[in-house]
């Protein structure tokens, strides 16, 4: 059983968006052991919609499609889903009042567009959108040798991902041969870039290993997705744990935590479980490592009372040394961390100046980055965050 993915919006024909769903989708399909095996894009046109779905559903038993579900004039995958299942559109009740009803409760009338909305390919099942109007569509479509199923839902990321944990994924799993469970877990690393690590890792992350090993960048966070099938969860998590067990044995303070935690989270709560607080001072760099551990704080309660805040200054030269035991002075903190400007360094690099003080002194460090000036700039708040951390985890008292 392999699935394929189709974009639909003249966004993304034209390159004004980059088809992110499908990437996401695709990462998801491969966890559940279902691999994909085209990517369309079309613009919003009858013609082309038509001509994706009836070669898509031709080929492979499930089709995703995201986009065209809104309530204009160019948003057609409805009436393209119709016409390629060969049936009328029919307006269905429930999904008029669940459309209906996101419009009275911010006490609106409701636009006679968005009926469209509620139109549905008959014989489909509705896939309830609980973050926005466009409910999503569930709909077979017959082909030589058994059907297609096609989930149809909006283009909005946030919105498409709730309906795919809430009704795709599952509907997916019910599908497989094998009735399998399937548990994840990712470990959140940084310090070190995606290359790097793999070659740390022994012969972990490759083709067809149970449980499979993924690997993913973003802004040098690194992310391991293990993903384990078995028979029930504890089944999973029991072939998890040797993965994760290695894993962590090969990355040491690389891997700095799980799920959904940001560096700046990891740092936060190493300071808090040391008893102490922790305070910023930057230039160039935007205000990136207050908003970060700012936001740390929104996240944990705990961690809003460990940052106590911190200065931005524009631009100019910062003796950092001086700067990290000035901010740990004036905002009474435990911890005082400084950043310099990212200035350019040989080669085309970026270079920045980084310290740390606490009652044991004042570390000083310079990191050399690739990449442009921006990236170098998120990049150097979040090695700062992680040099706070890295303090932290060698100490052994309070700070
Ligand atoms: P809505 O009811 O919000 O109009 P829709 O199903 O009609 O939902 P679109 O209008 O196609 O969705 O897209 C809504 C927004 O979602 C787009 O402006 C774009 O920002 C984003 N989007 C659409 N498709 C994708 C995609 N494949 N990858 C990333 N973002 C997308």
């Amino acid at each position: 059983m392999h699935a394929e993915l189709i974009a639909i919006g003249d966004e993304l024909t034209s390159g004004q968006r980059l088809d992110t769903n499908s990437r996401w989708m695709a990462a998801e399909l491969g966890v559940l052991g279902i691999p994909v095996t085209f990517h369309t894009t079309v613009n919003d046109t009858i013609e082309a919609g038509l001509e994706a779905f009836r070669l898509a559903a031709g080929r492979a038993a499930i089709v995703v499609v995201t986009g065209g579900l809104g309530p204009t004039a160019d948003d057609l995958t409805r009436d393209v889903l119709a016409a390629a299942a060969g049936v009328p559109l029919d307006l269905s009740e429930a999904a008029l009042v669940a459309v209906e009803s996101r419009f009275v409760r911010r006490g609106m009338p409701m636009p006679e567009s968005n009926r469209r909305q509620a139109l549905f390919p008959r014989g489909s099942r509705i896939i309830p959108n609980p973050d926005g109007t466009a409910p999503g569509i569930d709909v077979d479509i017959p082909r030589v040798g058994g059907q297609c199923r096609i989930f149809a839902l909006p283009g909005v990321p946030s919105e498409m991902k709730t309906m795919w944990r809430a009704t795709v994924e599952p509907a997916l799993v019910a599908m497989l041969p094998e009735r399998a469970t399937i548990v994840q877990r990712r470990i959140k690393c940084f310090g070190a870039g995606e290359s790097a690590i793999e070659s740390m890792l022994p012969d972990l992350v490759r083709r067809g290993r149970d449980p499979l090993v993924g690997i993913t960048a973003h802004e040098a966070t690194i992310t391991l997705r293990i993903a384990a099938r078995g028979r029930d969860e504890a089944d999973c998590l029991a072939k998890i744990a040797p993965t994760e067990a290695t894993i962590r044995q090969c990355l040491g303070t690389i891997a700095y935590g799980v799920e959904d935690d940001e560096i700046e989270d990891a740092a936060v709560a190493a300071v808090a479980a040391r008893g102490g607080t922790l305070a910023s001072s930057e230039i160039g760099t935007a205000g990136r490592v207050a908003a970060l551990l700012a936001e740390a704080g929104m996240r944990r309660l705990a961690a809003a009372e460990v940052y106590r805040g911190g200065d931005v200054l524009p631009a100019g030269s910062l003796d950092v040394r001086a700067a990290a035991a000035a901010i740990r002075r004036e905002r009474v903190a435990a911890c005082g961390l400084a950043v310099g400007p990212v200035r350019p360094a040989a080669e085309g690099r970026q270079a920045v100046e980084i310290a740390v003080a606490d009652d044991a002194g004042v570390d000083v460090v310079e990191h050399v980055f690739g990449g442009g000036p921006d990236l170098a700039r998120s990049r150097a708040a979040k090695t700062a965050i992680n040099l706070v951390r890295l303090r932290m985890l060698g100490r052994e008292g309070p700070v």
